[in-house]
């Protein structure tokens, strides 16, 4: 049982669990879809309105339920997309971005506190890693999204600070408690979960079958580009990791993402597009057909602490041209709130700067 200063944390357990708890405190097993369906609404104990009084005091005493508070909210005059700065109960800050799409609501959410991956572009991982979130964690800035937008959230991508293979268990848990019917009842179809290529937690995925749409953060087409931008290169390189995606593909049946960042004179130019194409025909071929991909274009994210340029619109599309050319499903990703700098891991970072510079004012 996961304890948060004493006392358990209700929000990280599953319908199972939560029963044995509810046991353990005398009351009745029937109550936990109850109370885990007041807790996906963000209601407290105290608006748990079909328990007795004393049932919620007991349960104040004995658990907490783990929710972020909304520390800083930025909203889009553009797009309407929202942007948040969740504090966690010990202190530590995350984001999470909210964004309205033709096809629904979809929540970018966090993994983990920083970031141990060290991808060189990244702001998330500038830091390193500081702790991976709880179940209740993952679960509750969905919670808190919703109750603060007051609309239904239909789609997760799992595309926030973190790496969540890096934070496996918890990260599995959370999308069986998100997709629980008695909860948010938000199904694995509408789930993606990206990865900079964790190749060995792939596969223990894969053999989960669920109905996720795994999103691979490939971004360049050859190791000594890709080494040089993602440490994680050097551990599995892009052909075992294309191996991962044939064997991911095998069990689950489900198309793979590939995520492309463009950087100015890194990765961006036509010929290395043909190259990117070879690439993933070559390593995604099976039964001498490829299996179905698709790739999704980015022009990097400038940001202050790295050298990396973003492409120009121009190269953006003819790199697009070239991969279509080649028979590569690709799309250049529409930008959301641009305005309010919605892309991960900026506004923690900035946050925490600006908690040093006042530290350091203090000091002084
Ligand atoms: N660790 C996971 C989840 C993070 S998802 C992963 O690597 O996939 C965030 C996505 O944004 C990843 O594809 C990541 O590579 C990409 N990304 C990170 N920094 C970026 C930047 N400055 N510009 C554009 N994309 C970036």
């Amino acid at each position: 049982m996961i304890m948060i200063d004493g006392r358990a944390d209700l929000l990280s357990m599953n319908m199972t669990e939560l029963g044995e708890f509810l046991a353990g405190l005398g009351v009745e097993k029937y109550r936990a879809k109850q109370i885990f369906g007041w807790m996906v609404r963000g209601v407290g104990f105290d608006g748990m309105t079909n328990l007795s009084k004393s049932l919620r005091e007991r349960l104040a005493e004995a658990a907490v339920i783990n929710l972020p508070t909304i520390e800083k909210r930025l909203v889009s005059k553009l797009d309407g997309t929202v942007k948040y700065l969740f504090g966690l109960y010990d202190g530590n800050l995350i984001e999470s971005v909210f964004m309205r799409y033709k096809h629904g609501n979809t929540l970018c959410v966090s993994s983990e506190v920083g970031c141990p991956m060290g991808c060189r572009f990244c702001a998330s991982t500038l830091g390193g890693l500081v702790r991976r979130l709880l179940p209740s964690e993952l679960l509750g800035q969905v919670i808190t999204a919703e109750r603060d937008t007051g609309e239904r959230i239909s789609n997760i991508v799992m595309m926030g600070i973190g790496e969540p293979l890096d934070n496996y268990d918890n990260t599995i848990k959370f999308l069986r408690l998100v997709s629980d019917p008695d909860g948010l009842d938000i199904g694995s179809r509408h789930i993606s979960l990206s990865t900079c290529g964790l190749v060995d937690k792939i596969d223990e995925l894969a053999k989960l079958e669920l109905q996720i749409t795994l999103s691979i953060s490939l971004h360049a087409a050859d190791d000594e580009t890709r080494s040089s931008i993602m440490p994680i290169n050097k551990k599995w390189n892009i052909s075992s990791l294309l191996d991962a995606c044939r064997r991911y593909f095998d069990a689950t049946g489900r198309r793979i993402s590939f995520e492309y960042t463009l950087i100015s004179n890194k990765n961006d130019s036509p010929a290395y597009a043909k190259r990117l194409a070879s690439t993933l025909k070559r390593g995604l071929c099976r039964n001498s057909r490829p299996f179905p991909i698709h790739v999704n274009l980015i022009p990097v994210n400038e940001v202050a602490e790295t050298k990396f340029k973003r492409s120009d619109p121009e190269s953006v599309k003819r790199f697009c041209e070239v991969l279509a050319n080649e028979g590569i499903n690709a799309t250049i990703r529409r930008k959301l709130g641009s305005d309010i700098n919605a892309s991960c891991g900026q506004l923690r970072r900035s946050s925490l700067a600006a908690e040093n510079a006042a530290d350091d004012t203090v000091d002084d």
